[in-house]
């Protein structure tokens, strides 16, 4: 799927994430919240860029029903492999998560996570998604700006998985 968030950046999205993330969503009503990190890389000739790795929920991780908390150390070694092994071209671009919501909105726990990390990632600006039960929206988080700005939003029915 390829997004186009402006005139200079256009987003292409690997149908492999979103099969992952669509796998992961709470369709019951016990199904905890899951997430990790997106991965992916900038197109030499242009500003676009490509999401192509996701990192799945790992052990130490914590699942609730309403919330997912990042905490093992597993993404970012799942980065540093891709990262090596191709010769630095994947980046980190930000972070994923489920929502059991059929139309998903971030949580001010959300945008107080995505803005530790707008500080933290020298880059400049993040891609996040959430994906409820019905759609997923991504939102670009700028250093600078102080609100996330919607790019996207997606109903899952509406794409070929
Ligand atoms: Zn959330």
């Amino acid at each position: 799927m390829i997004v186009t968030e402006s005139k200079n950046r256009k987003i292409k999205i690997c149908d492999q994430i979103l099969e992952e993330i669509y796998s992961q969503i709470q369709k019951n009503d016990y199904d905890p919240e899951k997430g990790g990190i997106i991965v992916g890389r900038e197109n030499l000739n242009n500003e676009n860029i490509i999401l192509e790795y996701i990192s799945k929920p790992l052990k130490n991780d914590i699942c609730t029903r309403t919330r997912y908390t990042r905490k093992d150390e597993g993404h970012l070694k799942y980065f540093e492999k891709l990262y090596n092994e191709n010769n630095g071209v994947y980046a980190y671009w930000g972070e994923w998560h489920t929502h059991p919501e059929d139309i998903p909105h971030y949580s001010i726990i959300d945008l107080k996570n995505w803005k530790r990390i707008g500080k933290e990632d020298p880059k400049g600006v993040q891609y996040h998604i959430i994906a409820g039960r019905k759609a997923f929206s991504i939102w670009r988080m700028q250093k600078g700006k102080l609100c996330p700005k919607k790019i996207c939003e997606v109903k899952w029915n509406e794409i070929n998985l």
